[in-house]
């Protein structure tokens, strides 16, 4: 895949990225790190987490592991204040961590539910309110929520998670006009199915291989692939950068074109 920007692109800038110990939050790190910035790799597996940190700093970038649940607010305050005594300041919030549970909303129970919202969705609320902290004594800052094409678009087995994305859709557009003029950009993006352990859950929760699952998969995506962890990774960044200075609100789609069916 080319490469657009520029390697110091994000020379100076700080980006937290939670859920960044695998998958497209992993991807995201290494790509902003390889580009410049300083990270904060957020993971709940103490060794996968540092392991992604500690990858980036033997490449000669520059990293540091904080594990912790986003579903706890007091954990997602302490990780926004260890940013910034580590780094100096925080430039971009990736609200990247979630989870994915494949059933029907009656084979869901009070567990499972609670936990898709406490991770996807108050996850994602406690790591904003935290971040527009800093931000907006800097005055400056872009916050980028993880959403899903399963907040535009209606796949069957996935109506709780489906839930939590919406809500991360409409969450971003309201913050972003909130918090325009404070000079915070909050955009979401809404990815198609991306190759990481996250797909390979959901094709084990149905009980396909990897080989059905990515047959389906291309047969069913217009431009005919899955989409890779850069992908995402790329489309962050651009949404970081000074090029995306005039989009707050903005729900990205990045899936090969599904939802344009
Ligand atoms: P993944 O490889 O399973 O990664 C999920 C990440 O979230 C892991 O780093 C995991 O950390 C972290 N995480 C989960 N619960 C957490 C919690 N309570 N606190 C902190 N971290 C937590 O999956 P992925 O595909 O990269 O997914 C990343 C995001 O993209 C998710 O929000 C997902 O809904 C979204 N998404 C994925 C796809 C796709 O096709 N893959 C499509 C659309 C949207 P630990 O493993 O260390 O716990």
């Amino acid at each position: 895949m080319t490469d657009l920007f520029a390697k110091d692109a994000f020379a100076g800038k700080v980006v937290l990225i939670t859920g960044a110990s695998s998958g497209i939050g992993a991807g995201t790190a290494r790509a902003f790190a390889a580009h410049g910035a300083a990270v904060m790799v957020n993971g709940r597996n103490e060794a996968r987490t540092r392991k992604v940190a500690e990858e980036i700093t033997r490449a000669g970038g520059r990293a540091q592991a904080s594990v912790g649940d986003v579903a706890r607010s007091a954990y997602c305050d302490a990780l926004v204040a260890e940013t910034v005594r580590a780094f100096g300041r925080l430039d971009v919030l990736f609200n990247n961590a979630g989870i994915v549970f494949n059933a029907k909303l009656d084979e869901t129970d009070d567990a499972r539910w609670q936990q898709l919202i406490d991770t996807n969705l108050s996850g994602a609320f406690y790591m904003a309110r935290a971040a527009l902290r800093p931000m907006k004594a800097q005055k400056s800052g872009v916050v980028i929520n993880m959403s899903s094409e399963c907040a535009l678009i209606a796949y069957e087995n996935l109506a709780p998670y489906s839930a939590t994305k919406a809500a991360i859709a409409m969450m971003t557009k309201v913050m972003a006009i909130d918090h325009a003029r404070d000079g915070i950009r909050v955009n979401a993006v809404c990815p198609g199915d991306v190759d990481t352990p996250m797909v390979e859950t959901g094709w084990q929760q149905l009980k396909l291989t990897r080989e059905e699952t990515l047959a389906r998969l291309n047969a069913h995506i217009p431009i005919g692939r899955i989409g890779q962890p850069l992908d995402i990774a790329n489309a962050v960044m651009f949404l970081s950068s000074d090029a995306a200075s005039f989009i707050t609100g903005a729900l990205l789609s990045i899936d090969g074109g599904t939802t344009a069916r």
